[in-house]
């Protein structure tokens, strides 16, 4: 939104394409708090920012098409887009790739066992618990001790459900430091360092999880009926992979925000795409384009 209502201002003729029906990306559902205190001076919830953002880039006179996917960025710049009205072709002079990141699932690692119900990426458990209101499971554990994984075990501890253990591989806890006093301390989540999983048990639900202790070699079984994987995040760039050379993209499509490189505050995002939204919507208009 940063990027095309940076560029629209300029002048240019913009259009966002996303897959989702709404405005925001991953922001709508961050429901807690710790967004804005750099670029707003606020401290704003993730849907909070989302609507400032979207402010500006509806005043900004950029179009918007919802539930479309680009499934490719051709080199003859064209975008391949998909979308319930069907498929079509969009030529454009300049793309920005502001695709976010996806998350690593439970079967990057090393797993044995079946493939039970129950198991979610940290992002999809937000999603299923803010914006969907599903009922995820009661007696859960948490793979992975990062920003993201401390974020959605305080929600899952606020909304009733027991969070037996956030596991980590490391010795210490990962995240920010203001993750860790207002998650992980404030809410008297135990953690499990040094251990990783490594078997899932029960089908078609999840019914436990082996727990290894890395310095010991020694295993036990815990019981739950959801795992909740918080494993990291990769650049999301697939629609435009077939386009990078060693030399990297071309000089016409420009990765951003988390598509570049993960970055914690959304804040960066913003000033990242506000700042390359003008450049290019400026570089545009002298070109007369
Ligand atoms: C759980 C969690 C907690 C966080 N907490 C904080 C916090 O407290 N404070 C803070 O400042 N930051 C926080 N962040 C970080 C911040 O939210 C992100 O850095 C930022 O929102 C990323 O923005 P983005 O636009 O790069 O990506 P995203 O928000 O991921 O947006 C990418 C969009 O592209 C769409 N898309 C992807 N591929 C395609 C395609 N091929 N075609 C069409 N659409 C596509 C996606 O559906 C999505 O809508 C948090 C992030 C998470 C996940």
């Amino acid at each position: 939104m940063a990027a095309a209502a940076g560029a629209a201002a300029e002048g240019s003729n913009v259009l966002l394409v996303d897959e989702r029906p709404y405005l925001g990306g991953i922001l709508p559902q961050c429901i807690h708090n710790g967004f804005g205190r750099g670029f707003y001076k606020e401290d704003l919830t993730g849907p909070e920012y989302s609507r400032k953002e979207a402010e500006r880039f509806f005043a900004s006179g950029a179009s918007w098409l919802s539930r479309a996917r680009v499934t490719k960025i051709r080199p003859d710049r064209i975008a391949e887009i998909i979308s319930p009205e069907g498929l079509f072709h969009c030529l454009f002079e300049q793309c920005v790739l502001a695709t976010g990141c996806r998350e690593k699932n439970l079967y990057s690692l090393e797993i044995s066992g079946s493939r039970p119900t129950g198991i979610y990426t940290a992002g999809e458990a937000q999603e299923m618990l803010n914006l969907g209101h599903y009922d995820i499971g009661n007696h859960i554990v948490i793979l992975g001790t990062g920003d993201i994984g401390q974020i959605v075990a305080r929600r899952l501890v606020i909304t009733g459900r027991t969070v037996i253990a956030m596991v980590e591989k490391n010795d210490h806890i990962g995240g920010m430091k203001r993750n860790r006093d207002e998650c992980i301390a404030a809410y008297h989540i135990p953690v499990i360092l040094r251990a990783t999983v490594t078997k899932v048990h029960g089908y078609p639900r999840l019914e436990a999880v082996t727990l290894q202790h890395l310095d010991t070699g020694t295993r036990e079984i815990i019981r739950c009926d959801t795992l909740v994987t918080a494993l990291g995040l990769i650049p999301e760039t697939s629609a435009a992979d077939s386009l990078k050379t060693e030399a990297g993209f071309p000089g016409w499509l420009h990765p951003c925000g988390n598509a570049a490189h993960v970055h914690e505050i959304v804040d960066s995002v913003t000033l990242e795409g506000l700042r390359l939204g003008h450049t290019l919507g400026k570089a545009a208009a002298a070109k007369g384009s």
